[in-house]
Parts: structure tokens; C-alpha cells; sequence
């Protein structure tokens, strides 16, 4: 404890030399990603360390490519934040970004097909995780992980992919019982069941990928089914708003049971989004 006390005290006093002397080089980010030595920078005021490139590019781009792959990197990151504060209520926004960390960084992993695809082809990710405390603490903290520039340059379409990481921070570092929340698995389970039966979505894999993407749907919108709030159901719709209050409010609803109804009568109980909760104009 005493340790990261340092830490946060370290890197407090770090972020307001930065914000000082920084110089700015994109819109809402702190920090100039090139200086020498430069560990992070704050970006919609989540700290964001953003490591260098790797010499020794597979695909034989020179340095300064690599530089401008991180700096699109760096972009692509800065719009994703900024889209996830505009949509998400903005008291949870501020408790994520005192919790919340992200790490970029160069490390592309071998996807296992080069031989098959006869060049190097390699990949990125992009993940939640725990970070682990060493004196089994109090205070949880979480990190987002964003693998590989060039992959989440090129290969990563969707923008809500940080939103989507952010809800797994939210139900980790703020709902009971975290990742393991006993409601959020009872209405997947029964959600599983009963909802869009005819079509595979990445929701239907857990409930922590299931709470993540009806956040999407309901926040911004989701690449699969049920895409946007309009064909949640409404005790999905109404799971999401309890869950986004701050303190969350699980305590207040109970998850369905039961046999599955008639899918088309499940949209007609909407939890409507408060108008605190923004709007979807965004590409
Ligand atoms: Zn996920």
C-alpha cells in the first residue's frame, strides 16, 4: 500500500509537470508522444503510457513509419476515449479515470499462420485486465491493454472498442462481486436462452461479454445483434441504467426467469435513456 502510495503521488506530480511543459500535439491529449524519455500522456484525462516502437519491423517499415503507425494509434485511441465520455453518464467517467489506466505498446504477436499466408503476419489485441496489487489492497485498479499499433490502426473498424473494454472496468471496479456480479450472469443466462436465438453474437460467449456489449448497444451501438437500444429488451435496457449509476443500483433489479416469451413483446418495456445519457450521433 505504502508503495503505490508513492506511485500515485509520483505520477500526480509527473502529470502536472506534464500538463505545464507538455507540449500539445493533438486535440485533448497532454503530453508529446515523441520527447525523449515520455512514458504517458493523459488523454480525456485517463493516463494513457504509450511505449515506443519496436526496432526491427517484420514488414520492413522504416522507423519513421513505425512513428506515424503510433501516432495514428494515438488518434484512433483519442476518439474512442472521447466518444466513450460523451455517451457513458459522466459520474462513472470520473471514477474510471482515477481506477483506469491504459498501455499501449509495439508487441505484435505471431497469429500462427505464416506459413499458411507465406509471409510474417502478425497481430494485435485489445483487453481489460485486473491489475494485480502486490499487498492484497483495498483500492482495485484496472488496465486497458491496446497490443500492436500497426494491427489497431489497420484492423480494428469498430469505435466503440474502448467503450466496450471501459465496461468491463466498470463492472470489474464497481459492481458487487465484480467480473463474477450474480445479477448480470442470471439475465445472461436467461438473455442466452431466450434472446435473438437465431443469430451468434459475441454477447452470448460469457457474461462479462455480455454486459460489455448490451453497454455498447445501449450507450453507442454494437456490431451484431441487437445493434442499438431500439432491440434490447427491456430488462436488458433497464440492467445497463442501474448498473451505469454511480453507486450502481443492482440492488433494485431482479433478473428474469422463467420460460422465454414472445421475442417481439420483449422490446416493449423500455427503460427510456435519461437525456444525461447523451445521444448516438456519432460515426
Ligand atoms: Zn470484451
Amino acid at each position: 500500500m505504502k508503495n503505490f502510495g508513492y506511485l500515485i503521488v509520483a505520477c500526480f506530480v509527473l502529470s502536472f509537470t506534464c500538463t505545464a511543459f507538455g507540449e500539445i500535439v493533438l486535440p485533448n491529449v497532454v503530453g508529446d508522444p515523441y520527447e525523449d524519455d515520455r512514458e504517458y500522456l493523459t488523454i480525456e484525462e485517463f493516463k494513457v503510457y504509450v511505449l515506443p516502437v519496436q526496432q526491427g519491423d517484420f514488414r520492413g517499415l522504416t522507423l519513421a513509419q513505425l512513428e506515424d503507425e503510433r501516432l495514428r494509434a494515438i488518434r484512433k485511441v483519442t476518439a474512442q476515449l472521447k466518444l466513450a465520455v460523451s455517451v457513458l453518464p459522466p459520474d462513472p467517467i470520473n471514477e474510471l479515470r482515477t481506477r483506469v489506466v491504459f498501455h499501449m505498446d509495439d508487441t505484435c504477436e505471431s497469429s500462427g499462420n505464416e506459413e499458411i499466408a507465406g509471409k510474417n503476419v502478425k497481430t494485435g489485441k485489445v483487453y481489460y485486465s485486473p491489475l494485480a496489487s502486490k499487498n492484497g489492497i483495498d483500492r482495485k485498479l484496472g488496465q486497458i491493454s491496446i497490443r500492436c499499433y500497426s494491427s489497431f490502426v489497420h484492423e480494428f473498424p469498430y469505435k466503440g472498442i474502448v467503450l466496450h473494454e471501459l465496461a468491463h472496468a466498470w463492472q470489474d471496479l464497481f459492481l458487487p462481486n465484480g467480473l463474477k456480479n450474480n445479477k448480470v450472469k442470471a439475465q445472461f443466462e436467461w438473455s442466452k436462452e431466450c434472446l435473438h436465438t437465431q443469430t451468434s453474437s459475441y454477447w452470448k460467449t460469457s457474461a462479462v461479454e455480455f454486459f460489455a456489449e448490451m453497454t455498447c448497444s445501449y450507450f453507442f451501438r454494437s456490431k451484431q445483434v441487437p445493434y442499438t437500444d431500439m432491440l434490447m429488451s427491456g430488462k436488458n435496457k433497464t440492467l445497463v441504467y442501474l448498473a451505469w449509476q454511480d453507486p450502481p443500483r443492482l440492488d433494485e433489479f431482479t433478473p428474469s426467469v422463467g420460460s422465454c416469451p414472445n421475442e417481439t413483446e420483449l422490446t416493449s418495456n423500455p427503460e427510456t435513456k435519461s437525456s444525461n445519457f447523451a445521444s448516438h450521433d456519432h460515426d
